[in-house]
């Protein structure tokens, strides 16, 4: 049986000594060293058992404003540039339950990110929509305040194939809003992407639920590889165009160690712009806040200006025109890794400590030593270097840590 475990930066033979040292680390009331291969990482002297101020920055001088937890690393697609079958075939091997976080010790975690100055949590996976009694969750979670005593900004990120059932639920849950990944709407092309037969006016079903439902403003994931959808780039942006939905075209990225990416299928941004510029007017528009991902473009009226009821799309350009500079995201896995970059090869186990029996206290001294002493910004790194494939570094996979 292949052992596709390898994709995973911990496996779990190592835990209990990672949990070990840990408790033993901070019982002498040192930062814990959650991963014993991050040999050189030296904690901050200023995070050593500080109460949290909500204003940590990195050492590039970035924030922690955004969690993503990932609540499960499985899903009911395949799509070919993210989970492809022929590596998350049925020999694959999933976390078994008590490997993933429970809600109750995702919300205790999410209480001392939001402590640390995060305000807003997206739920991802995998596909969230697997995980049994979601709604349990974002309720627990809509209970947090951050440091401003405002509730969180709560979203999901799903491929819509259960959300048609579940809106409403999640909705009165307190789920405020959601994104949806659709790769195009040729349906032959998008069964064919999803490498499942899911079609797509299923997906279509479960946008318009979660308008109905009020879960907007929605967004719309489009993950553009050339030469298998590009054709399906004006005709996405002709179907939301004077909708209240902004499409977001995102360049294929080389994340994780298994989609066999290569350069040249990747579409620059610059590229798809002046492509749907041939049939519509498009205008750049202003971002709406430091550390936002896509770069919006408004649709024109006929006088050349951005007309707000024809809305707008974003472009997300994470290979050609890197944001690294301002990303304030943390990540944490389904079994409770850390993840401070969506390109890393390791996480930082607080699950261990979070078992061990770690105070708030300490989860919070964690958290600020590790971000204290993040650097990362590989994307920034990758466009200053020939980009040819998946690097020989064993980076997690995407439907690990989520999107
Ligand atoms: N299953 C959910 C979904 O598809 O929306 C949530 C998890 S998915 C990993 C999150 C987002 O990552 C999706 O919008 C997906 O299209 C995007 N994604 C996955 N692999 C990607 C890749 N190689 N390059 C760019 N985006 C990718
Ligand atoms: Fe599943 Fe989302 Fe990955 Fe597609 S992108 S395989 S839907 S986790
Ligand atoms: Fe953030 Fe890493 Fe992506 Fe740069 S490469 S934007 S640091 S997640």
């Amino acid at each position: 049986m292949p052992n596709h475990r390898r994709n995973r930066p911990n496996p779990p033979g190592r835990r209990a000594r990672d949990t070990a040292g840990i408790i033993q680390a901070m019982s002498q009331r040192v930062i814990p060293l959650v991963d014993q291969r991050a040999a050189g990482w030296t904690p901050s002297p200023a995070a050593l058992l500080s109460p949290p101020t909500g204003r940590l920055t990195d050492t590039l001088g970035r924030p922690l404003r955004d969690l993503r937890i990932s609540v499960t690393d499985r899903c009911n697609f395949r799509c070919n540039y993210c989970m492809p079958k022929e590596v998350f075939d049925k020999h694959h091997v999933y976390l078994p339950h008590h490997a993933l976080l429970s809600f109750e010790e995702i919300t205790r975690l999410a209480r001392v990110f939001m402590a640390q100055g995060v305000r807003k949590i997206r739920l991802t996976g995998g596909e969230p929509l697997l995980r049994k009694n979601l709604e349990d969750l974002i309720a627990q979670l809509a209970q947090l305040r951050t440091v401003d005593g405002r509730p969180p900004d709560i979203t999901l990120t799903t491929n819509g194939a259960l959300l048609a059932r579940k809106a409403q639920a999640l909705k009165a849950a307190g789920l405020n809003r959601i994104t949806v990944s659709l790769d195009g709407l040729d349906d032959a092309t998008f069964r064919r992407m999803n490498d499942v037969d899911f079609p797509v006016a299923q997906v279509l079903e479960g946008i318009e639920a979660a308008r109905a439902a009020g879960l907007g403003p929605i967004k719309v994931n489009m993950v553009v590889k050339r030469g298998t959808n590009d054709q399906e780039i004006q005709p996405m942006a002709q179907y939301f165009r004077g909708t209240p939905i902004t499409l977001r075209f995102i360049e294929y990225m080389d994340v994780g160690a298994t989609n066999g990416w290569r350069m040249d299928e990747v579409l620059p941004s610059a590229e798809l712009i002046a492509r749907l510029q041939t049939q519509m007017s498009l205008v750049p528009l202003a971002p709406h806040a430091v550390g936002e991902t896509a770069e919006r473009w408004g649709y024109a009226n006929a006088q050349g200006q951005h007309d707000p009821r024809l809305g707008e799309i974003g472009l997300i350009s994470s290979v050609t025109r890197a944001f690294c500079q301002d990303c304030n995201r943390a990540r944490l896995s389904t079994e409770g890794q850390l993840y401070l970059c969506l390109f890393a090869s390791q996480g930082w186990d607080l699950r261990s400590l979070l078992r061990g029996g770690a105070s708030d206290e300490a989860l919070a001294t964690a958290i600020a030593s590790l971000w204290q002493g993040r650097g990362d910004r590989y994307s920034e790194l990758r466009s200053s270097q020939p980009a040819t494939g998946n690097s020989a570094l064993r980076r997690v996979e995407m439907s690990y840590i989520g999107g």
